[in-house]
């Protein structure tokens, strides 16, 4: 049993933080590249239904928007994936610019029983600087039609770091999603990704100059902005259950627990990642080669890698270390034969001794006060 993960590469328009592979619906002139994705997305279910008997035990549908498609298209999408998912934690993505009464009740027909909601902040000054397609009245109403249409798991996304945005606006969008009661938060620093508008409107240049620019809080102001978040969270009856993601509980989300834990899963889709039997894989991050290939009866993977079992063990920890749970060493004996602690020796040694990393009930766990910089620390391990 292993996790899908479906990727609908369409949005209505990019934002201008976003280096995910995704097509501007504006950009689309005619149904083209829409019928070129069900065209290839039926074929890839069909060779892999074929190729891999694939038990599921997770749906994660996401993007670009799922929401951006159109009602007969999102019921077109669904109507293939139903074969797999029954009584499962079924999750679509949502941006609160696409969402209707009508998609909301398409989306619960089909089995999908938690939605992922694009919310990003509560500020509409800051939205229009990113570049999303909504204003805050818009997510309050996303919410209101999601609950009215019966769905009781709900995740807001929320980002902070994000150019002018300063404490108090930060905390006025945390305590705005909270009076919103979801099931479910995820935070996100702003990272400005190459080639995207953002990154390209602060990389510094010659000459450039940044003054006529909104603030971009630095890394210390985003780790003031986080640990309030997270302070304010577990006060409100969260829990801080990996470093970006926070639950009420029983409602962590199972599809990314599972990866995590180093469980396999199988993308579907332009651009969706795959990692099934020690072998990771990565579908043509281009729609009309995504179709070519499928069209000649082959599978559309750009990139294959074959793990190692140093390369496992090593994501295993990494990836463990992100969970507030940690690595149980006794589970990474059984998978992998051999002492974590004899493996990373030395790193451990000099974390443990630093108070950075602990083992207690024999599990390894990050010393909750650095999670933030969990990923400068977790490095060490390559
Ligand atoms: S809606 Fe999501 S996937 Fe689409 S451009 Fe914005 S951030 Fe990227």
């Amino acid at each position: 049993m292993s996790g899908l993960y479906v990727h609908v590469p369409f949005c209505l328009q990019k934002c201008a933080y976003c280096a995910f592979y995704s097509v501007p619906l504006a950009d689309v002139h005619g149904g083209g590249p829409v019928e070129d994705y069900f065209e290839g997305l039926a074929a890839e279910i069909r060779l892999r239904q074929q190729d891999t008997p694939f038990g599921v035990s997770s749906l994660f549908i996401g993007g670009g928007t799922p929401t951006a498609l159109a009602p007969e298209g999102l019921e077109r999408l669904l109507k293939m994936l139903v074969f797999s998912f029954e009584d499962i934690e079924a999750t679509s993505e949502a941006n609160p610019g696409t969402i209707t009464p009508e998609k909301l009740r398409i989306l619960r027909e089909y089995g999908i029983n938690r939605i992922s909601l694009g919310a990003q902040s509560f500020s509409d000054r800051l939205l229009k600087e990113i570049g999303r397609i909504h204003n805050a009245e818009a997510i309050r109403e996303a919410v209101r039609l999601i609950r009215l249409e019966g769905f009781n798991n709900l995740n807001l996304d929320l980002m902070f770091g994000l150019p002018g945005q300063d404490r108090k606006t930060w905390q006025e969008s945390v305590e705005e999603a909270l009076r919103l009661g979801p099931e479910h938060l995820s935070l996100y620093a702003l990272s400005l990704e190459a080639g995207t508008p953002l990154a390209t409107r602060y990389s510094p240049g010659q000459g450039k100059t940044f003054s006529h620019l909104p603030h971009l809080p630095d890394d210390d102001e985003q780790a003031d902005m986080y640990q309030w978040a997270v302070e304010c969270l577990v006060r409100a009856g969260y829990s801080h259950y990996e470093v970006s993601n926070f639950a009420l509980p029983g409602k962590e989300c199972r599809h990314n627990l599972e990866i995590w834990r180093g469980k396999d899963y199988l993308g579907l889709g332009p651009g969706a990642v795959s990692t099934l039997g020690g072998v990771r894989w990565k579908n043509a991050e281009d729609l009309a080669v995504y179709g070519q290939r499928l069209r000649n009866g082959e599978l559309p993977l750009m990139e294959v890698e074959h793990l190692s079992e140093r390369e496992r063990m090593t994501e295993r920890l990494l990836l463990g270390l992100r969970l507030s749970a940690g690595v149980s060493l006794e589970e990474f004996k059984q998978e992998f034969g051999q002492d974590l602690r004899d493996i990373y020796r030395d790193v451990l040694e000099t974390y443990l001794q630093q108070k950075l990393l602990s083992i207690e009930e024999n599990r390894l766990r990050l010393n909750p006060r650095y999670i933030f910089t969990a990923n400068a620390i977790l490095q060490a391990f390559l």
